[in-house]
């Protein structure tokens, strides 16, 4: 069976998604295109005049606001919020390289999961690049506190999370997710967990301008110890698993996967993105290697989910 976590991926071909903005309300399209290898996540953003702003490499130093959403900066003025979502897709399939173009302040939040994008992806299926995926390989264990919460990046062979939340609710209460990851294990185990929030919350949330879009239709609404949502939850623990689905989009924002261990309690946003500037910070932390000298998350096409098509594999070689 062929290596392909070896190589570079990239999409089949270009997708493209409506949906609103789950702060603003505003329609917004967001669509996916392919991207040559060594490109990363890129992003623009068209604006109402028709002016391009970006691309612009979607990385940790560019984030500017980790409330309630990823925030990140593209320059001239100008964001794009909530980017967690779409960034989770793409690393939770194993993608390396894309554009992403959207015509609004923030990417749509659809159903509240990843599963749109990563719906869409599979369907145009995967390229295998030629060049060889590059790792930010963890070598020193880097952590970061807030009260009684954390994150931690640490030396691993693999690619795992291990994540616990602790709400003062009898709905969600402790929940912990242990996870290695492959691309078909993200996508029957992570991608359909929807965000939540509490309606308690959700009044002052509207009143500052956030929230706007949100709806049972992309959140799970909870009042108190009672789920307002009549459709059942999509697993047992969504509400890890959507933390989960957070983290694995917030922490492509390194500009290539990593390969180690991230562990958190209590985290979120604002907890990943430190922790990855603390990654950073010190090159003692990290080096960067080849696929080919790492045993690897997944080696075989069986770690793909289904339906996943490669369209070409290693296409250019000559
Ligand atoms: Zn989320």
């Amino acid at each position: 069976m062929q290596r392909i976590s070896a190589r570079q991926c990239t999409l089949g071909g270009s997708v493209s998604v409506d949906g609103i903005g789950v702060h603003s309300a505003n329609p917004v399209t967001l669509s996916i295109d392919p991207a040559p290898a060594d490109t990363g996540y890129q992003i623009s953003r068209i604006m109402e005049d028709g002016r391009i702003v970006g691309p612009v490499a979607v990385d940790f130093s560019r984030v500017t606001r980790t409330t309630l959403c990823t925030t990140v900066d593209l320059g001239e003025s100008v964001s794009v919020a909530t980017i967690e979502h779409v960034i989770s897709a793409l690393s939770g399939l194993g993608i390396d390289n894309a554009f992403i173009t959207l015509n609004g302040p923030e990417c749509p939040i659809m159903d509240g999961s990843a599963a749109p994008f990563v719906d869409a992806i599979v369907e145009k299926g995967l390229q295998v690049q030629v060049a060889m995926r590059k790792y930010i390989k963890i070598i020193r264990t880097v952590t970061v506190r807030s009260n009684d919460s954390f994150a931690a990046l640490e030396p691993h062979n693999g690619r795992s999370l291990d994540l616990e939340i602790d709400f003062d609710n009898k709905v969600i209460g402790r929940q912990r997710m242990i996870f290695e990851w492959t691309p078909r294990k993200y996508v029957e185990n992570v991608s359909k967990a929807r965000t939540f929030g509490f309606m308690k919350d959700a009044q002052v949330l509207r009143q500052a301008g956030f929230a706007l879009g949100s709806s049972l239709e992309n959140s799970i609404a909870l009042e108190n110890d009672k789920i307002l949502n009549t459709t059942p939850l999509r697993y047992e623990d969504e509400f890890v698993r959507h933390k989960l689905l957070d983290a694995m989009g917030d922490l492509a924002l390194g500009g290539m996967p990593l390969y180690g261990k991230f562990r958190s309690y209590k985290g979120g946003h604002a907890l990943n993105a430190l922790v990855l500037s603390s990654l950073f910070a010190n090159e003692a932390n990290y080096e960067i290697v080849l696929a080919d000298d790492l045993p690897l998350a997944f080696d075989s096409l069986d770690d793909l989910p289904q339906n996943l098509e490669i369209k070409s594999y290693l296409r250019s070689v000559g």
